[in-house]
C-alpha cells in the first residue's frame, strides 16, 4: 500500500496520483513518475530529435545533449537513460504486491 506521502504524489506524466497508480517514484525537482509511465517509455534513441528540440530530462532536468541515451515518454517529453534505469530499479524494489 502507498504511504500517506506516496498517495499524495502525482505522476508528472499522466497526472494520476499515488493512490491510483502505485508504486510511484518521487524524483528531484518535484517530478514524480508512476510505474505505468516508466513501462511506457520507448527506449529507442530519439536523441537526435530530442537534441533538436533542445529537450531536457523531465526527471533530472539535465540537458538531453549530455545524456547517453534518451527515452521518449510522450510527445516532447524525454527521460534520460540514467533516470530511467534508476526509476525501473526503484519501482521494482518498491513493488510489494
Ligand atoms: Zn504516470
Ligand atoms: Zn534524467
Amino acid at each position: 500500500m502507498p504511504t500517506e506521502r506516496e498517495s499524495k504524489l502525482r505522476c508528472s506524466f499522466c497526472g494520476r496520483t499515488g493512490r491510483e497508480v502505485w508504486p510511484i517514484v518521487e524524483g528531484p525537482s518535484e517530478a514524480s513518475i508512476c510505474h505505468l509511465c516508466v513501462s511506457l517509455t520507448d527506449v529507442i534513441a530519439r536523441k537526435l530529435k530530442a537534441e533538436a528540440a533542445n529537450a531536457t530530462c523531465a526527471f533530472c532536468s539535465r540537458s538531453i545533449a549530455e545524456a547517453v541515451g534518451v527515452s521518449e515518454l510522450m510527445e516532447n517529453t524525454y527521460l534520460c537513460l540514467d533516470c530511467e534505469g534508476r526509476l525501473v530499479k526503484a519501482i521494482r524494489g518498491g513493488w510489494k504486491p
